[in-house]
C-alpha cells in the first residue's frame, strides 16, 4: 500500500467529499476538507433519500453501514398505479446478499453519520472555506482557500479532488466543460410529517398523467410528495392526518456529465461530476460509489486509471435515469396507454425484474474488487 504522506484536499464536505475523506482516512491517509458553507446540510431539508444496497456494501468496511442500517427504513417494495390501478409491485426485498435493494434515510443524517466516522482518525472538515481556484501545473496543483475569516491561503497539493457539487469551482477551475441539457418543467417536492401511524414500508409513483406523484418514506411518521405538478398537494391522499408540512421545494432536472473525470492530479467525484434526474434515487449513491473507487485506487497508487474506470458507470446510470424519466413524465395520450399496458406484463417477465432491482439496489456498476464477495 500507498504510503498516507501524499498532500490531499477534498473540496466540498456533502456525502461524496467525506465518503473519499473516510475511505483514505481508514487507509491510513490525512487528507485535508474543506467546504465553503456551515456545516452539513440541514436534517429536515434532504435532497437525497434512497440508500441502495451498493453503498451499503461500500460503507461496510468502515462500518458506517451498521450505522445506516439502525436509523433508516427499509422501503420494502416499489409499487407504480396509474388512474388507481397497480400497474406493477416490486419486492425490494429478494436479492441474494446481506442487504435490500434500497432504504430511505435523510441526507442531513448519512453527512452526520459520515462526519462522525471521520472524527474517530480526527478529521475535521473546515467549514466555511471556499476553493476559489485551483491553477498551475496541474501534476502539483494550486490552491488558492478563501477562509471564513476572509483571508486567502494559497497552497499546493500532490491531489485535489473536486468534490464540491454541480457548480464546482474545482471544475471550472482546470475547465473540464459539463455539457448537457436541461428539462424545461420543474418538479415539486413536499414533506409530511402524520399525527398517526403510516405504513412506511413501500415507495409509490402514481402515474395521473400526464404528470406523476411520488410517494416515498422519509422517516417512521413522514413521507415525501414528489410530482410534475405544480397544484399536486391538492391531489394527495394522505394516508393519516397531518401533523405538520416539514419541507417543501421546487426543483429543476439536470442531465449533465463530465467527458474526464480527471486533469492532471485534480480528480472530479460525484455531482461535480454527473448529474441527472433524482429518479431512481442514484445521485449520491454514484458520489458515494466514485469515492470509494478514487480513494482506492489513491491508495494503490493508481488514480491514474479513475476516469476511465468510473466513466462506464456513470454513462450507464445516466442513460437509465434518463429512460425512467422519460417514461414517467411522457405526455403522448398512446404513448402512454401503450407504457400502462406494456409495463405490468414487461415485469412480470423475471428476467426484467431482476434487472429492474439490480439497478434499484445500484448492483449494475463494477463490484468493489477490495470487498471479499461484495456483488
Ligand atoms: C429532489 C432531489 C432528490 C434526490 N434524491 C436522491 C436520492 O434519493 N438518492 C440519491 O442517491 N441521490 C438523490 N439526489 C441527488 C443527491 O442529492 C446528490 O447527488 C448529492 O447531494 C451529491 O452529493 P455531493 O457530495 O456530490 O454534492 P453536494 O451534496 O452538492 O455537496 C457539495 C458540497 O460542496 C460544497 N462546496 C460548493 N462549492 C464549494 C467550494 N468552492 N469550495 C468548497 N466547498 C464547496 C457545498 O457547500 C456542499 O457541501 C436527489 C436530488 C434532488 C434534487
Amino acid at each position: 500500500m500507498a504510503s498516507g504522506h501524499r498532500s490531499i484536499l477534498i473540496a466540498g464536505a456533502g456525502a461524496t467529499g467525506l465518503t473519499v475523506a473516510l475511505e483514505l482516512a481508514r487507509r491510513g491517509h490525512l487528507p485535508r476538507i474543506v467546504d465553503s458553507d456551515t456545516g452539513p446540510v440541514s436534517l429536515t431539508e434532504s435532497r437525497a433519500l434512497g440508500i441502495n444496497a451498493r453503498t451499503l456494501t461500500l460503507l461496510s468496511p468502515s462500518r458506517v453501514s451498521d450505522a445506516i442500517l439502525q436509523e433508516c427504513q427499509q422501503i420494502a417494495r416499489f409499487r407504480i398505479t396509474a388512474k388507481g390501478r397497480q400497474l406493477v409491485d416490486l419486492d425490494t426485498t429478494k436479492l441474494p446478499g446481506p442487504y435490500g435493494a434500497i432504504y430511505a434515510l435523510a441526507q442531513g443524517h448519512t453527512e452526520r453519520l459520515l462526519l462522525g466516522k471521520l472524527s474517530d482518525y480526527e478529521i475535521v472538515p473546515e467549514w466555511q472555506t471556499a476553493v476559489e481556484t485551483v491553477s498551475g501545473d496541474l501534476s502539483r496543483p494550486t490552491v488558492v482557500l478563501r477562509k471564513p475569516d476572509g483571508s486567502v491561503e494559497t497552497a499546493d497539493f500532490d491531489i485535489v479532488i473536486g468534490a464540491d457539487g454541480s457548480r464546482s469551482a474545482v471544475r471550472k477551475a482546470v475547465g473540464i466543460e459539463f455539457p448537457g441539457q436541461s428539462l424545461e418543467s420543474s418538479f415539486h417536492l413536499a414533506d409530511f410529517r402524520y399525527a398517526l401511524p403510516i405504513d412506511p414500508g413501500f415507495a409509490e409513483i402514481s402515474l395521473v398523467d400526464p404528470g406523476i406523484i411520488g410517494r416515498i418514506p422519509v422517516t417512521r411518521d413522514v413521507l415525501r410528495y414528489i410530482s410534475t405538478l405544480a397544484d399536486f398537494e391538492g391531489r394527495i391522499q394522505h394516508p393519516a392526518p397531518v401533523a405538520e408540512r416539514v419541507w417543501a421545494s421546487d426543483f429543476r432536472i439536470h442531465f449533465r456529465h463530465v467527458d474526464t473525470m480527471a486533469k492532471g492530479n485534480v480528480f472530479l467525484a460525484g455531482d461535480a461530476a454527473h448529474i441527472h434526474s433524482p429518479a431512481g434515487a442514484r445521485g449520491m449513491n454514484l458520489g458515494i460509489e466514485d469515492a470509494c473507487w478514487l480513494a482506492w485506487l489513491i491508495s494503490e497508487g493508481r488514480q491514474k486509471e479513475y476516469a476511465e474506470l468510473r466513466m462506464p458507470a456513470v454513462k450507464r446510470v445516466m442513460k437509465q435515469t434518463y429512460r425512467l424519466t422519460s417514461l414517467i413524465t411522457m405526455r403522448n395520450p398512446v404513448a402512454i396507454t401503450i407504457r400502462d399496458l406494456a409495463a405490468p406484463l414487461i415485469l412480470r417477465i423475471p428476467a426484467f425484474s431482476q434487472k429492474l432491482l439490480r439497478s434499484v439496489s445500484g448492483y449494475d456498476t463494477q463490484s468493489p474488487p477490495w470487498i471479499d464477495g461484495a456483488l
